[in-house]
């Protein structure tokens, strides 16, 4: 009857409210209490408050802590505390002193089963005047290991959300953020996630459009995997990865939209740069072979003009012998022929330039978007590739140069016949170098060598078609090259002067304007 006392305080203290309108006797509702505290989900137990011993446990509570039938019994209380950072004793202490002072006590803690094992509970002590055993504690126990669990879990993903590098937001469905992580607030340089919660998520790109249209896709298709150009809050631009989906609730309910994102720019501009890289490249061996073509027209043409000069020279000595004894017809027919054949080298002549300068005219001036520090880059390659081995060639730019509205066809035939000349005329294992630079409004280009210079008096010819200086004749060339260059960078409205003196190499300054593309 002690017991079964005791037993119907606790049912009312955990909570079973019973509905008994067939309260005939006490005893039937005392044997439906004990049934209840035997059946009942929580462990239960009863301890001395003057010792600490254990005077009752129920079923639940045996089972729980892995103990027979009454073998809590007699314990002292501390045996169901596992030893954390305290030892059990100190902890039944804690609690009891607690207890001492409020009479009820209310927490979790962890437990130890018979066999070691750990578990959590939840507990909830208060204290009772037992008729049998004096002041009481009674204890009722919850096992939340599941729960507790669940929540580790949690907090491991909620830390891995905090701390990962990728940047993860949350939005509702209408859009208006409603979570960022530290990565996110650190890729789109905010000062802190209120700048950034309770915004639209269009806010945050630089096509707003384009977001627009993949905020619809998400809600549409449920997710989305793709890239988008972010603008950061000082205005500055990211290429972005993003995968985003629908969060849906247990019930298939759509509850927000979730997006992961990742920094690609670095990527994207080294794959864009090196396609580049690759595309003039490619554009650059054409243009060579275009070179090889015409200065096979020109030699083939060089050839035939010694036809002409021949009979121009034999002409020449026979005037020169025989003046006095050819009477006038003669020599007039020697003049006439050496005229033909002069009008015949200046023809020959107009044809080469016509073929050079006519492949030059036909083509419309195509400015485009180029990065003309890879375009320097990739015909320095190629000249060292082809007839620079045994020169050392570098290529200098400062980065104020990027990408730029030029002709790549003419510019590379600028850095192609400049540098292949520095080459020619400069002995070999000397330094040759291309610079890159940016003056005012001008894009400066200059190839520097440390040949055999200009004289002062081939200086000012140097750019007429066939020119070639005294001290050249015995190297090979057109002399068109570099009338062909001049051509180029007039057509981009810009400007080419040479600085040289003999023996002291020369330096080729080619100026255009500059028109930055972005
Ligand atoms: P080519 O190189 O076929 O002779 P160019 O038109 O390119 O014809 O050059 C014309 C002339 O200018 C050359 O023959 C040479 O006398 C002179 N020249 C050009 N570049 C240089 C240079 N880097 N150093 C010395 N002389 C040069």
């Amino acid at each position: 009857a002690i017991l079964e006392d005791a037993e119907y305080v606790l049912s009312r203290m955990v909570g079973v409210h019973m509905d008994i309108t067939d309260r005939k006797t006490a005893e039937t509702e005392l044997r439906f209490h004990s049934e209840i505290l035997r059946n009942i989900a929580e462990g239960i137990h009863l301890t001395r408050v003057q010792d600490g011993i254990m005077v009752y446990t129920n079923p639940t509570l045996e089972r729980m802590f892995g103990y027979a039938a009454g073998e809590l019994l007699g314990k002292h209380v501390s045996v169901l505390n596992a030893p954390t950072v305290q030892d059990p004793m100190t902890i039944a202490n804690q609690i009891m002193n607690g207890l001492s002072e409020t009479g009820m006590w209310e927490g979790e803690v962890q437990n130890i089963r018979k066999d070691g094992t750990m578990f959590w509970s939840r507990g909830a002590i208060s204290q009772y005047e037992h008729a049998q055993f004096g002041q009481v504690w009674i204890t009722v126990q919850q096992d939340i290991t599941e729960r507790k669990l669940a929540e580790a879990a949690l907090h491991i993903k909620d830390s891995a959300i905090q701390t990962t590098i990728t940047a993860i937001a949350i939005a509702d469905l209408d859009g208006h953020l409603t979570y960022v992580n530290p990565a996110f607030v650190k890729m789109w340089k905010l000062a802190g996630e209120a700048e950034a919660l309770g915004r639209s998520v269009l806010d945050f790109w630089e096509e707003p459009q384009a977001a627009q249209s993949v905020t619809q896709s998400i809600q549409d298709a449920g997710s989305y995997h793709g890239q988008m150009i972010a603008r950061a809050a000082d205005g500055s631009n990211l290429q972005v990865d993003l995968a985003a989906s629908v969060v849906y609730d247990p019930d298939g309910r759509p509850i927000c939209m979730m997006g992961s994102f990742h920094d690609v720019t670095q990527r994207y501009q080294a794959e864009q740069l090196q396609l580049e890289q690759e595309r003039l490249k490619a554009n650059l061996r054409k243009e060579k072979e275009f070179n090889r073509l015409v200065q096979k027209a020109v030699s083939a043409l060089s050839h035939d003009v010694r036809t002409p000069l021949t009979v121009i020279s034999n002409a020449k000595d026979l005037l020169d012998r025989y003046y006095d004894r050819m009477d006038e017809e003669k020599r007039r027919e020697k003049l006439d022929s050496i005229g033909k054949q002069l009008h015949f080298v200046v023809q020959i002549l107009n044809d080469m330039s016509l073929t050079v300068k006519g492949t030059l005219d036909q083509r419309p001036f195509e400015p485009a978007p180029i990065h003309l520090a890879t375009l320097c880059k990739v015909s320095l390659d190629e000249v060292r590739e082809s007839v620079g081995a045994n020169h050392h060639l570098t290529f200098v730019a400062d980065d104020t140069i990027q990408v730029v509205y030029i002709d790549e066809t003419l510019i590379s035939r600028i850095l192609l016949n400049l540098l292949s000349n520095a080459i020619k005329f400069s002995p070999e294992q000397s330094e040759i170098c291309l610079e890159l630079s940016r003056s005012g409004k001008w894009i400066v280009i200059r190839v520097r060598d440390e040949g055999i210079g200009i004289s002062e008096t081939a200086l000012p010819l140097i750019f007429e078609p066939f020119y070639r200086a005294e001290e050249v004749q015995k190297i090979g060339g057109t002399g068109l090259g570099l009338n062909i260059v001049k051509e180029c960078v007039e057509r981009h409205n810009g400007r080419i002067h040479v600085a040289s003196q003999i023996g002291k190499g020369a330096v080729f300054t080619v100026e255009l304007p500059l028109i930055e593309a972005y």
